[in-house]
């Protein structure tokens, strides 16, 4: 199935354009929709959800009218949002069993089956009677999968999943979400350029409203060959250098400035040839 996003903008009433002609296609597999603050993921991603309406523009998830028919879209839809209310003093086993009688999966039994499978899969069955308030960062998330996977969607959205949990719970993460991209739509909304290149096979950059790149991490990167070029320089070199060049990126290196320079041959015998990585896609891309 195909989520197909059709010229799609949306202003909102203070007069910000959050989205402009947006128009993207997305197979099965984990999607990275990667973009700095304020981009417009999040407007995409609750438009998406049938939770904020567009001004125009149509989006298809197969045959199905997702901004018409968004009672129909809801029970195929799966939804991690960047700010999931919790009930602090509720536990696990609670909230997933309210969550599933909300989808509507009545029968006890069969209830009862699918909760465990979920607390299973996202690990969590052994800390199933704690309470959600007391769990870590990634304990959390992982139960925020478990309920976005209720009722089988064909589509789950995860907004900023990783924001805020540490390296191993990052990978742990990381592992349930591409567990689950094998068979469905998983959009993965981030501002980690990390988190695109290790779990997405496709994405689309974007930033304020629009997008600017599409297509695949790796032929991204391929086409950044040879573009790319790094130089260490003093920290009062470095308005000369912006002046010069289109730096993409700068980073403190012991005391220096690296810079990183997009130009599509060596700017001079000073600048190393540098093996692009989707960061400096992403620096490139944004800073155009
Ligand atoms: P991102 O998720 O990429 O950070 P958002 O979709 O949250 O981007 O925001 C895009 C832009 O729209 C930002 O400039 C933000 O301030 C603005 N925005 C988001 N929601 C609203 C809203 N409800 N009303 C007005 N402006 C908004």
């Amino acid at each position: 199935m195909n989520l197909k996003i059709t010229d799609l903008s949306k202003t909102y009433s203070n007069g910000l354009k959050a989205l402009s002609n947006v128009n993207i296609e997305i197979g099965s597999g984990m999607f990275g929709l990667l973009g700095p603050n304020g981009a417009g993921k999040s407007s995409l991603m609750r438009t998406i959800a049938t939770l904020q309406e567009a001004d125009s523009g149509s989006i298809m998830l197969g045959d199905l009218d997702v901004l018409k028919h968004k009672d129909e879209v809801r029970k195929v839809l799966g939804y991690l949002p960047q700010d999931f209310g919790f009930y602090p003093k509720v536990s696990a086993w609670d909230m997933i069993n309210h969550f599933a009688i909300l989808k509507g999966i009545s029968n006890p039994r069969e209830r009862k089956e699918i909760c465990e499978a979920l607390l299973n899969q996202t690990n969590l069955f052994d800390a199933r009677k704690r309470n959600i308030g007391d769990y870590s960062g990634g304990m959390r998330q992982r139960f925020g999968i478990a309920q976005a996977l209720l009722g089988n969607p064909k589509l789950i959205i995860v907004d900023e999943p990783t924001a805020g949990l540490d390296p191993m719970e990052r990978n742990r993460f990381h592992n349930l979400l591409s567990e689950i991209g094998e068979n469905i739509i998983v959009i993965l909304s981030t501002h980690i350029v990390e988190d695109v290149r290790n779990l997405c096979s496709n994405m689309v950059i974007m930033n304020q409203g629009t997008v600017l790149l599409s297509g695949k991490p790796a032929q991204a990167i391929e086409d950044m060959k040879g573009k790319i070029w790094m130089k260490l320089i003093d920290k009062e070199e470095l308005e000369a250098h912006k002046a010069n060049h289109r730096v993409i990126s700068t980073k403190v290196v012991e005391g220096k400035i690296q810079i990183h320079v997009y130009h599509a041959s060596q700017p001079d015998a000073s600048f190393i040839p540098l093996i692009a990585d989707l960061e400096d896609v992403y620096f490139a891309t944004i800073t155009n």
